[in-house]
């Protein structure tokens, strides 16, 4: 059993409904949800010509291997009506593994812990919520996430 950091993001159609929908069939497909973030608005980022994203955080348990994780979140992702197209641009649903235990992976296709969480405010505010002592990447979250500029981020639920 797998203790792991899951990070959601959506900007299209109802963001808030896509996420409660992924996290319901995350849980049937074998992740059981242990904690989960407030919701946040949170200012694009990469792409800013694009409506603002609805981000959470939950914590999970799981047998899955890693592999076995990432291809459920794909299969969530498409099921819930992802369309891969632009890097960075606008999604019914984005799912990120952050970490998986305290393991380390780095492979085609698959990074873990994610590589940009440690630098990204839409991720480490709902972070805060569930997991500010975590250490990941050497820091703790809160610790992180004092180094981000959070300027712009709303708690919305
Ligand atoms: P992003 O999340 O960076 O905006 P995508 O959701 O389109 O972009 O993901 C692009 C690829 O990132 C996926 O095909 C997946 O293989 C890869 N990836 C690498 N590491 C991870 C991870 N920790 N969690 C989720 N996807 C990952
Ligand atoms: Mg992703």
């Amino acid at each position: 059993m797998a203790e792991v950091l899951l990070g959601f993001g959506a900007n299209l159609g109802d963001p808030i409904a896509a996420i409660e929908a992924a996290l319901r069939r995350l849980a049937a497909e074998g992740v059981r949800i242990t904690a989960r973030s407030h919701f946040y608005r949170t200012p694009a980022w990469g792409k800013a010509d694009q409506p603002d994203f609805v981000n959470l955080c939950a914590a999970g348990s799981t047998t899955l291997s890693p592999r076995g994780l990432l291809d459920v979140i794909q299969s969530v992702e498409a099921a819930l009506g992802r369309e891969r197209r632009e890097r960075w641009g606008p999604r019914v649903i984005d799912i990120d593994i952050l970490t998986y235990g305290d393991h380390a992976f780095d492979e085609p296709g698959l990074t873990i812990p994610h590589p940009h969480l440690t630098e990204r405010a839409f991720v480490l505010a709902p972070l805060l919520d569930i997991a500010p002592d975590r250490v990941i990447a050497g820091r703790r979250v809160r610790d992180w996430a004092a180094g981000v500029d959070r300027g712009g981020i709303e708690r919305i639920g």
